[in-house]
């Protein structure tokens, strides 16, 4: 039923041919009214009467090479015509479905990442979130989070491997640097600023390199 009544809502009613969903560019058209959709239903037939007609029209009364395709806004449901110079214009903004689906895809992907962070971050699996925020091929918003968390759990044992690697994202990298802050402060720990090995923040002198730290 649901479907019957979309490709009903979808169709063109000029020549039945299914409307494409077109996305709306991020200016005004001279009308100013604005689209207020991110898309609109847009019948991009090119054998469609409304376009053909208005062609014919475009040119009789005002000696002009345009026309008019059929619209129809997903909202309000209202239809109305949308003005093209050509027959290719606007044609690029076609959403493709094949795209759509793999945004959905991609969404679903990241959903179940942010759960599977959320599992290791409440069993406190410090391995498996570093192996997420290390993931170069992980989802930023996911990396991110995971660098958050590591910083939340607070075991000295995750500055190391942090500390150890480059983050090629500047952000990823930035919250990486506040995580071992984070991770020192609560271990009353810092990095030996000579051998950059974990010491005490009490410290006189590094039981590593045995310099001596000046407070
Ligand atoms: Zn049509
Ligand atoms: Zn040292």
């Amino acid at each position: 039923m649901e479907k019957v009544m979309e490709d009903k809502q979808t169709a063109c009613p000029h020549c039945g041919q299914r409307l494409n969903k077109w996305s709306t560019p991020t200016f005004n058209f001279a009308d100013g009214l604005g689209w207020c959709s991110p898309f609109l239903y847009v019948c991009f037939n090119d054998e469609c009467s409304f376009f053909k007609n208005s062609w014919k029209q475009m040119y009789e009364i005002y000696g002009q090479e345009m026309g008019y395709r059929y619209m129809l806004h997903p909202d309000s449901g209202e239809s109305s015509s949308i003005p093209v110079g050509n027959k290719h214009a606007m044609k690029g903004d076609i959403v493709d479905e094949i795209i759509e689906a793999q945004e959905k895809e991609e969404l679903e992907k990241r959903k179940k990442a942010f759960q599977l962070l959320t599992d290791y971050f409440i069993s406190k699996d410090v391995d498996s979130i570093l192996n997420m925020l290390m993931d170069e091929n992980g989802f930023g918003s996911v990396r991110l989070k995971a660098a958050e968390h590591l910083g939340e759990i607070g075991d000295l044992h995750a500055v190391e491997q942090m500390a150890n690697c480059k983050f090629t994202h500047e952000v990823i990298q930035k919250k990486v640097d506040e995580a071992i802050q984070k991770i020192h402060k609560k271990n009353f720990t810092m990095e030996c600023p000579y051998c950059a090995e974990i010491i005490k923040i009490r410290a006189k002198v590094c039981k590593h390199c045995g310099k001596e730290l000046t407070a």
